[in-house]
């Protein structure tokens, strides 16, 4: 591609993610370099490895949601990621695959991704709150979160993130048990049994209004930074 070509496809895409208003960032973000785990829990136990994990759970028939799904949709991305990022529960086209963020929202959150210099495998890892797909997208119910959660726990603690992100106000009321609007969980670094956890605006939310993509820019402006120097 030609440089002008390049350019044009750049601007083309941040258009597409924050609108009109073109950010500018004045400092290179270096690329994550991927390392050898030193995850205690891998390390002192590598059959507990994340594959192995899946495939003890991804039978799960814990919740009537089991019987519904057509895949196990377990998790995407770098077992050594810094950054996790949470959904709330696979859609149609993620049950179809069995991988997250896969539809018209994932496409959109990898573009994110990449305005920050990341890619779900390279420094990132995504999953979602629920395993199974809810019937009609419904929000997954505190019965199916008591059965589920568990697994995400143990996706956390094999992972070990530096930061959670939950991307939507029922992930980020789900995982922290506060039933306030997104708008008061955003702009706060939470707790997450011990991880920080922040709350941004669900992928899906920005494709249905952009008004939601300068706050979103900011919150992943503030995500890149944090990691450059956790
Ligand atoms: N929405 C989510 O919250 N998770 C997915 O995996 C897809 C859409």
């Amino acid at each position: 591609m030609t440089t002008k070509a390049t350019i044009h496809q750049y601007l083309k895409q941040q258009k597409s993610l924050y609108g009109s208003e073109l950010y500018l960032s004045q400092d290179p973000v270096p690329t994550p370099v991927v390392e050898a785990t030193s995850n205690p829990e891998m390390v002192a136990d590598p059959a507990n490895g994340l594959d192995k994990y899946n495939k003890s759970i991804c039978e799960c028939m814990e919740c009537p949601l089991g019987s519904t799904r057509t895949n196990f949709v377990f998790g995407v991305g770098d077992m050594n990621a810094d950054l996790m990022l949470v959904g709330e529960a696979p859609g149609q086209q993620e049950d179809l695959k069995g991988e997250p963020f896969v539809g018209r929202a994932g496409k959109l959150l990898d573009d994110i991704l990449r305005a920050i210099n990341l890619k779900r495998g390279q420094g990132v890892y995504i999953a979602n709150v629920l395993k199974c797909r809810p019937p009609n997208n419904r929000d997954p119910l505190p019965s199916e979160v008591e059965k589920c959660e568990p697994y995400l726990q143990k996706q956390i603690r094999l992972i070990q993130p530096k930061l959670i992100v939950a991307l939507g106000r029922v992930a980020g009321k789900t995982l922290l048990k506060l039933d306030v609007p997104l708008k008061e969980l955003r702009g706060k670094t939470h707790d997450y049994n011990g991880t920080p956890l922040r709350v941004t605006y669900h992928p899906a939310a920005l494709l249905r209004n952009s008004n939601f993509k300068p706050p979103t820019w900011e919150d992943f402006q503030w995500i890149r930074d944090y990691l450059a120097q956790a």
